[in-house]
């Protein structure tokens, strides 16, 4: 059996939660929970950190800090998977879905920016969304599959309309856009270290930002908004939003081999992409000329015409062989979850969601598994 995508564990994991064991310090105060902060924060540039206890909860403290409130408006990614929609609901805001790109599966700038012109008004400094008479108030890019989303013009666009930009980097930590890491080129930026994300603790998560009062906010929301010192004094609703020591002390080791990780995510890319180019009806994954991916989730696109067979047929007869495999997200256009909004069409995504299929992408996996996998999907063509 070849899983998706399973952690590896082989560094200094052992010790340093046996060191948290010896100590005591098991719980949310501790020396792991500072360092895995700065670690990350010196690892992708910025100047705070703040860990939380699951990329979710980062994402929903990112939005209160950026001042994100009921009824408000936040631009989200139709294909991505529904955490960051969620956590914008969690804040009373709407999530406005917006088509992808066809090339990388990002968010697509041109159609944001034509949203922009044709479905919405600029009135007393707010940009104002002409269907549903709502603010619009923040861009929520999620960088998918460890490719960045192209932010230069995301970025100008914000700039134009005053509105935040709030990071998903959750599957793209170590990714770059022009040589910038993701999560340091808007207001804030979300991690994740779930068991399937390019490194784990397990669950948990990180805010980054080089705002000072955005991170001391940050901090002092997922930490039930306590007033410093020892007496319990509070003036607002917080949220009990910590990582444990435990889980940071397991997050430190597996940094210190991201860049292992990386190397080994692309060159898992490099060889699925160098066995199934030209197989007919097989898109293979690109990578942009301004983006250095980390490939977190290897996935390719069938023509169903070409190929002979749909992706989710693919999937059943990959996983007789015993190789998990799984198809990207339901557009949440589509979404129950979302209804009565009048959304956007997004032919895009909808094509991605019936076409993707995502492959065995774990860091250890090796390139003879990767070459028989690729044997099993041209023996799948039927022309
Ligand atoms: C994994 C993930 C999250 C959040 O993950 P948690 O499971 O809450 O840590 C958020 N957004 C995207 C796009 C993700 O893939």
């Amino acid at each position: 059996m070849i899983p998706l995508a399973a952690p590896y564990i082989a560094g200094n994991e052992w010790r340093y939660i046996k060191e948290c064991l010896d100590s005591g310090w098991v719980s949310s105060v501790g020396k792991y929970v500072d360092r895995f902060e700065a670690d990350i924060a010196r690892h992708v540039g910025a100047k705070y950190a703040v860990a939380t206890v699951n990329g979710t909860s980062a994402l929903h403290i990112a939005l209160i800090v950026c001042g994100i409130k009921p009824d408000d408006e936040v631009i989200v990614p139709t294909l991505t998977f529904i955490a960051p929609a969620n956590a914008v609901r969690y804040v009373g805001a709407w999530p406005l879905f917006i088509d992808i790109e066809p090339a990388y599966l990002q968010l697509s700038v041109p159609k944001l920016e034509e949203f922009f012109q044709n479905s919405c008004k600029w009135k007393g400094g707010q940009l104002i969304n002409k269907k549903s008479g709502r603010n619009i108030r923040a861009i929520l890019p999620v960088h998918h599959l460890g490719h960045p989303v192209d932010m230069r013009p995301l970025k100008r666009l914000a700039l134009k309309y005053h509105l935040k930009i709030i990071e998903d980097a959750t599957e793209a930590l170590g990714a770059e856009y022009r040589g910038k890491k993701t999560s340091t080129l808007g207001e804030i930026g979300c991690f994740s270290f779930n068991g399937n994300k390019i490194i784990t603790t397990g669950g948990g998560g990180m805010i980054v930002t080089n705002d000072a009062r955005l991170a001391s906010k940050a901090k002092y929301l997922t930490t039930q908004a306590k007033k410093s010192g020892d007496e319990y004094i509070h003036t607002e609703i917080g949220y009990n939003y910590r990582l444990t020591n435990l889980q940071a002390a397991m997050g430190c080791a597996q940094l210190e081999k991201l860049p292992q990780y990386i190397e080994s995510k692309r060159r898992i890319a490099r060889v699925y992409g160098e066995n199934l180019n030209g197989v007919p009806g097989v898109k293979i994954m690109a990578e942009a000329d301004w983006a250095r991916s980390i490939f977190w989730m290897y996935t390719i696109l069938l023509d169903q015409s070409r190929f002979g067979r749909s992706s989710r047929e693919l999937k059943q007869l990959l996983k007789q062989k015993g190789i998990q495999t799984r198809p990207l997200w339901q557009p949440l256009n589509r979404s129950a979850v979302f209804p009565g909004q009048k959304h956007e069409k997004c032919p895009n995504a909808l094509r991605a969601y019936r076409d993707a299929l995502s492959l065995p992408s774990s860091v250890n996996l090796k390139n003879s598994d990767i070459l028989m996998i690729c044997q099993l999907i041209k023996k799948a063509v039927r022309d």
